[in-house]
């Protein structure tokens, strides 16, 4: 799932449709016109699935096995064996 993204036409940047599908749905959209209003620059704009991209959210892909690694620091008894008491 991800983010259905089209380009603002008057900044250039991508703007999300707040629209969330697969890239399967959208490459299966039919050629119809929808409308969003841009929070970019505050026009409406009018847009198809042909121009339209998914954008993926982005996740940092996990390595197998790559826990937190525990390592063995020293521990046990710190300090002197001196008892002031
Ligand atoms: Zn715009």
């Amino acid at each position: 799932m991800g983010a259905v993204m089209i380009r603002c036409p008057r900044t250039g940047r991508a703007v999300s449709t707040e629209i969330e599908t697969e890239p399967s749905v959208l490459s299966r959209l039919p050629e119809v016109a929808s409308r969003m209003h841009c929070p970019l620059c505050g026009e409406e704009h009018v847009w198809t699935a042909s121009e339209a991209w998914i954008e993926e959210p982005t996740l940092v892909p996990r390595k197998p096995g790559d826990g937190p690694g525990h390592g063995s620091s020293g521990g046990g008894s710190d300090g002197g064996g001196s008892n002031n008491k």
